[in-house]
């Protein structure tokens, strides 16, 4: 990282990448105040009520449906979600029968209930959860404004940066309309709804900066890094003359690269490696064909769903699924099932003291079976074209493989007597996340059709590191010699037994971890979509027999140091562009 004289940078997460100049807005959501008064005027105060609900479910069908052209049904349903908080008669007959009972000012007793809500969800071990209830901080804003007949100003600017506190899904789409340069939050982690729509839309993001509300003031000049969560605040001229020249050579490699839109991902010696996209959101998709994915090597389908406390029946799953298979159509696409529990969450109310060692993935789908037959029914549905892969994820024992197998026979028997087509060739595999499913590839083999690699969990689970926790993160090593080595443990035992294998954790599109993966051997990579321009030029410079060599010198390396200075070397002697240092320096 460049060096400067002046103190003027902030850190924080980097959670969507690009880099932009622009002024900072300030976006400081008004916290309406409260009175805890009586009242006497009851009939009043419930027609009152009655009149701000009713307009808060306007407000929030209109952000519904701009929601839905902005972003996809998928993410828009966060709105619905909100609007059924509005529609719950538990809660609605709660606030009337309280405003009556207490005679109290309405903006109170509905601050008081949403409260409680707020509160259960906070209490929840799970991030997913803590977030989502910072969504319903924005209806129980929105009713207090409405009761107290306030107008919403939303006067952003265009061609800003926002910075704020933190961001809610109605602000992020409220923000898409004005051509937001970048996203700087106090809280928030990389699964916060601001930094998994800037991904999808391509604006840079740096999240959880603590005191970025603070220390930036509105109309301040910003520079946001999102590749390495920096932002630099009212920046000197050095600093403005450096990111634009960035900014201008990332231009120039963009229109560069999507020439390589259609060219084979093909080394200088004649090794082909697959370059498959992974899904998270429905707005990816764009992504997928602009930039000439082979097919999804990744649908988190858990993603997709928002999955809150109801799954989404077969038929909504069948015509999700069915029309990303068209979409592709001939390239394949690989349905993972549900991987909830973990880091994830948990649709049924248990504390687990271990989530990540927990009731997560295959484990959880294998006790809850109505609910995986569902999703098997439907992903066989959307099968018939003969493009659509299932996996399995967080597979520690062969037992879980044999029973889902045994499913799969089932749903194809039911779906069968009902005439309802499938493909019944489909490829069934599983992830490898788990150092026993690793140790086990060959007895594995006999039973599965392909392997992914999730590198995530995989480091999680051999380094015995909480993929999530800051204050390990030193020690969450993607290089480290045990991972190196299990990857190529692995791939050689699945090469033995003819299956192909993938990598689909975040480490594969890593630009300077493309040696070793190359080296390694894999039939696919799957990779965030935005990456993959890179990766291929990348890959299109590289002599496989070389990278092989790379990785033989690697496995006898005892350091993640040694490692990673072995492959930066290899790297920078193989791959000399300058323009590279964009990403690096
Ligand atoms: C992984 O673990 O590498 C993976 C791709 O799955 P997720 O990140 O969804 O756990
Ligand atoms: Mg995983």
């Amino acid at each position: 990282m460049k060096k400067w004289l002046i103190d003027n940078e902030i850190k924080g997460i980097a959670a969507a990448p690009g880099i932009s100049i622009a002024k900072a807005f300030l976006y400081t959501r008004e916290i309406e105040s409260v009175s805890h008064d009586s009242i006497t005027e009851v009939d009043e105060a419930v027609s009152n009520l009655r009149e701000a609900l009713e307009k808060s479910k306007k407000e929030l069908n209109k952000v519904f449906s701009l929601a839905v052209d902005k972003l996809g049904n998928k993410r828009a349903a966060i709105f619905e979600a909100q609007l059924m908080i509005l529609d719950d008669p538990i809660l609605i007959a709660n606030l009337f029968d309280r405003i009556k009972k207490e005679k109290l000012n309405p903006e109170f007793i509905v601050h008081d209930e949403i409260t409680k809500y707020q509160n259960m969800m906070n209490e929840s071990t799970e991030s997913y959860m803590k977030e989502r209830s910072q969504d319903i901080e924005d209806i129980k804003n929105r009713i207090i404004r409405n009761l107290k007949h306030k107008k919403w100003h939303s006067r952003i600017s265009n061609d800003v940066i926002i910075v704020a506190h933190s961001i809610s899904p109605a602000d992020t789409v409220l923000f898409s309309r004005v051509n937001t340069k970048g996203y700087i939050t106090n809280v928030g982690g990389l699964t916060s709804h601001a930094a998994i729509v800037a991904r999808s839309l391509g604006i840079p993001a740096v999240v959880g900066v603590h005191d970025g509300t603070s220390k930036i003031n509105e109309g301040d000049l910003v520079i946001i890094d999102g590749y390495h969560g920096v932002i630099y605040v009212k920046p000197v001229d050095e600093q403005i003359n450096y990111y634009s020249d960035k900014i201008e050579r990332l231009n120039e490699l963009d229109t560069e690269l999507l020439k390589l839109k259609d060219e084979p991902a093909v080394t200088t010696d004649g090794y082909e490696v697959k370059i498959l996209a992974n899904l998270d959101v429905n707005a990816e998709i764009e992504f997928i064909f602009q930039n000439g994915a082979k097919g999804i090597g990744l649908i988190r389908t858990e993603q997709l769903f928002n999955v809150l406390e109801n799954f989404p029946d077969e038929s909504l799953q069948y015509t999700t699924y069915k029309e990303l298979a068209e979409k592709l159509y001939p390239q394949k696409i690989t349905i993972r099932a549900f991987d909830i529990g973990g880091d994830k969450v948990l649709p049924v109310d248990v504390k687990e003291p271990n989530p990540m060692l927990g009731w997560r993935g295959i484990r959880f789908l294998l006790d809850h079976k109505e609910l995986f037959k569902t999703q098997i029914k439907a992903v066989l549905r959307a099968s018939v074209h003969g493009n659509v892969n299932f996996m399995i994820p967080m597979v520690s024992s062969i037992r879980e493989v044999l029973e889902t197998r045994k499913l799969i026979d089932e749903c194809m028997s039911e779906l069968k007597s009902k005439k309802k087509n499938y493909d019944k060739d489909i490829d069934f595999g599983i992830m490898i996340e788990v150092p026993s499913a690793a140790l086990m590839i060959n007895d594995f083999s006999e039973y599965v059709d392909f392997f992914s690699i999730g590198t995530n969990d995989l480091i999680q689970y051999l380094l015995a590191v909480d993929r999530g926790n800051d204050i390990i993160s030193n020690q969450y090593q993607e290089y480290h010699p045990a991972v190196v080595r299990a990857l190529e443990f692995i791939l050689k035992d699945a090469k033995k037994n003819k299956k192909p294998v993938s990598i689909c954790g975040e480490m594969a599109s890593h630009h300077t971890a493309v040696p070793l993966i190359l080296g390694l051997g894999f039939d696919a990579i799957s990779v965030n979509a935005a990456s993959i321009p890179q990766i291929k030029k990348i890959i299109r410079k590289m002599s496989y027999q070389k990278t092989k060599e790379l990785v033989e010198e690697c496995l006898l390396l005892k350091t993640e140091n040694e490692i990673k200075t072995k492959i930066k070397l290899f790297y920078d002697s193989n791959y000399d562009e300058d323009i590279e240092q964009i990403f690096d320096s």
